[in-house]
């Protein structure tokens, strides 16, 4: 059953983001680039094609764009993570206008069919995962639905064109208590989004944070006006015939502190999910990331997004991102993962296939360099999160 169009009602009051915007982009660049300047980089752990087994009788593919982007794909069913292609520079980022580079769009894109790819995934409405969006539903995925919360509602307004193929899932998504609505895309294929949230950038301070409240009606001119909104993960299943369960994959695309952004142990205990795609950005913002989306999650695999410098070209070397201790992340990961993890190159097809052997690709954990990490044995969901 195809989804019906969305109505999400108006409300009065305009733009509610932080004052200051301008010195808040200064002080983004000038941060950005003191870290940079000493920042020793991380490069991918793998690239090209990853062949791992598949529990299930069909092949999966999952492939990394680079920053929230991936295309999840099962056969006719396809399933975007909003890309980011243009990559303004983090001096354009933090002092100049940004906007969507529609010839990248169209070039990166370009490369891959997703004509028929049924939703685009925009777990929050910063202008690294929403800004290319609008292209790409217009000229890539002209059938997408494009998920999102009420901001990237609010952001995309007129001036996108795609205010009709917006789904608005604050009203539709689960929590770690509670499974939320499940947006039925195809007979074999299904979509939850779940509350998740957006960890702070540095020192408990979150860019371009707030609340879009009426439709734009001109395309936003600064990073600072793509605000976050509240922030979603989401669970994208596959299914058989029967409508059971083939491959799950949860997807985020942004740091969470958990509980936000965990799965209800109810619906993990019939499926345990296949891959995560986690994201490790600004990871020591929070407590127990990754350790409690590993322990709720139960992930066969994960797969890392949004951990590359995304102020470069897609075309330079993929390094990863200043302000995040990499090294310190995949330790804590290893600790706790019982299966294997990836750091992807940009452009990496990983290809789940029945009857696959372990991939010969060896993905060697970078050298420990942060400070002692205690297992998280005995974490359990605290009480009711905070808003
Ligand atoms: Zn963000």
């Amino acid at each position: 059953m195809r989804l019906a169009a969305p109505s999400v009602p108006a409300r009065a009051a305009g733009c509610t983001g932080p004052t200051g915007a301008a010195i808040l982009a200064v002080g983004l660049a000038v941060v950005l680039l003191g870290a940079g300047g000493c920042w020793i980089p991380v490069r991918p752990g793998v690239s090209g094609t990853v062949a791992l087994p598949a529990a299930g009788p069909d092949s999966v593919e999952l492939t990394y764009l680079g920053v929230g982007g991936w295309i999840l794909r099962r056969g006719r069913d396809v399933v975007l993570g909003a890309p980011l292609f243009s990559d303004p520079s983090v001096l354009r980022t933090g002092l100049a206008s940004v906007r969507s580079d529609t010839s990248a769009v169209n070039r990166y894109m370009g490369r891959y069919d997703v004509a028929g790819a049924a939703a685009i995934l925009v777990g929050h409405g910063h202008y690294d995962h929403l800004m290319d969006v609008p292209q790409i539903a217009r000229r890539h995925a002209p059938h997408a639905w494009i998920l999102t919360n009420r901001t990237g509602y609010n952001t995309l307004g007129s001036w996108a064109g795609v205010a009709e193929r917006i789904r608005v899932v604050n009203d539709l998504a689960g929590d770690e208590r509670h499974a939320g609505a499940w947006i039925r895309l195809s007979p074999t294929l299904r979509v939850m989004a779940l509350r998740s949230n957006h960890a702070p950038h540095f020192e408990s301070f979150t860019l371009y944070h707030g609340h879009t409240t009426r439709p734009r009606v001109e395309e936003p001119r600064w990073a600072s006006e793509w605000l976050d909104g509240d922030t979603y993960a989401f669970l994208v299943d596959f299914l058989d015939a029967q409508g059971g369960v083939v491959f799950r994959v949860y997807y985020q695309d942004a740091i969470a502190a958990p509980p936000r952004g965990l799965a209800p142990d109810s619906l993990v205990a019939t499926h345990p999910v296949d891959v995560a795609i986690l994201v490790p950005a600004t990871f020591d913002q929070v407590d127990w990331h990754p350790e409690a989306f590993v322990e709720n999650l139960r992930p066969r695999w994960v797969l890392l997004g949004h951990w590359e410098n995304f102020f470069i070209s897609p075309d330079e070397p993929t390094r990863s991102i200043f302000l995040t201790d990499l090294r310190h992340f995949t330790h804590r990961l290893e600790r706790v993962l019982p299966g294997r993890w990836y750091l992807p190159d940009r452009w990496t097809r990983f290809v789940f296939a029945p009857g696959a052997a372990r991939s010969p690709t060896v993905q060697r954990s970078p050298a420990v360099d942060g400070p002692p990490i205690v297992r998280p044995s005995g974490y359990r969901v605290p009480g009711p999160p905070r808003n």
